[in-house]
Order: structure tokens, then C-alpha cells, then sequence
């Protein structure tokens, strides 16, 4: 609601804490509170306060007032668990995932065979009783090809998190 409030200040990555918004009786003025984590032009984080009045009488206002500093754990951590895609933490683990998929994807197109019928790359298969990994053709059951896993290959599928 605020939200733009505070980038017009100048504030960027902004965690929204908490919001309050209280109706009048006759439901023609709405009261806003809103309370935010963002970085300043220094990139440090501070919260921030937003108070914002909406009315059919009057045009909108909004304050916004600099709470003061808070510390780049909280700041993380807050953005964290409240998903802000953009806050530097978040933005870090994104990129691991990335990277994490990407590895996964190359090393899948390294290792996998070829099924020799169908002409189709298998796909990683675990036997329900044994547990154990191996490729099958995709369009079992018309077709029953597999092949079994080299350790070596097992060994680096588990690392990367391919398999269990
Ligand atoms: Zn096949």
C-alpha cells in the first residue's frame, strides 16, 4: 500500500513488518500504519515508518519516518523469512539454487545413457524393495530397458544432490 512511499524515498529492499489499517465508521477514511525494513542511499538498513490516510474527502498522505538503524543480521534475516527476492541474502541463495540446477542438468546430460530401442535419454529409476539406483526408459512398461549405475557415477549423482 505504502510500498512506494518509501522507494520515493529512496529506500530499496524493503521488508514489510507489520501493517495496520484501521476503517472509520462511515468507511470513507482509511488509516494506515505500516512499519518496514529497508536499506538507505548508504545501504544501510534501518526501519522505517509509513502513516498513510486515505479518504474520499481528502487527497492521500503519507508520512514517512526513519526509525533509525537496525542491524544487517536482523535486516537478512527478516528478509529471509519474509521471501524479499531482492534483499542480498536471498538474492545469494537464488543464485546457489541456479547453480545448484544448472550442475545437476549438466552432469544428467554427461551421464545418461541413450535407451538403444526407443532412441531416448533414460531417467534416474530406484528399485522399490532394494533401494538401489539405475537408469530405465522413460517408456516403461512398453519398453524395459535399464542399465545399472557405476559407482563412480553414483557417487558423484548423490554429491549433487541428484540422488539419495
Ligand atoms: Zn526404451
Amino acid at each position: 500500500m505504502s510500498f512506494e512511499d518509501v522507494y520515493a524515498r529512496g529506500y530499496r529492499r524493503i521488508v514489510l513488518l507489520d501493517q495496520e489499517h484501521t476503517e472509520s465508521a462511515s468507511q470513507k477514511d482509511d488509516y494506515y500504519k505500516e512499519s518496514y525494513l529497508a536499506l538507505d542511499r548508504d545501504e544501510m538498513p534501518r526501519r522505517v515508518l509509513v502513516t498513510a490516510h486515505h479518504s474520499i474527502f481528502r487527497p492521500r498522505t503519507a508520512d514517512v519516518t526513519d526509525c533509525g538503524p537496525v542491524s544487517y543480521e536482523e535486516y537478512n534475516r527478516l528478509a529471509v523469512t519474509e521471501n524479499i527476492l531482492d534483499s542480498p541474502r536471498w538474492s545469494q541463495k537464488q543464485a546457489d539454487a541456479r547453480d545448484l540446477l544448472a550442475r545437476q542438468k549438466a552432469l544428467l546430460k554427461e551421464v545418461t545413457p541413450i535407451c538403444p530401442s526407443c532412441n531416448r535419454p533414460l531417467v534416474l529409476r530406484q528399485n522399490r524393495k532394494q533401494k538401489n539406483w539405475f537408469f530405465g526408459c522413460d517408456r516403461y512398461p512398453d519398453c524395459d530397458y535399464t542399465v545399472s549405475i557405476f559407482h563412480n557415477t553414483l557417487r558423484r549423482l548423490q554429491q549433487a544432490g541428484l540422488i539419495t
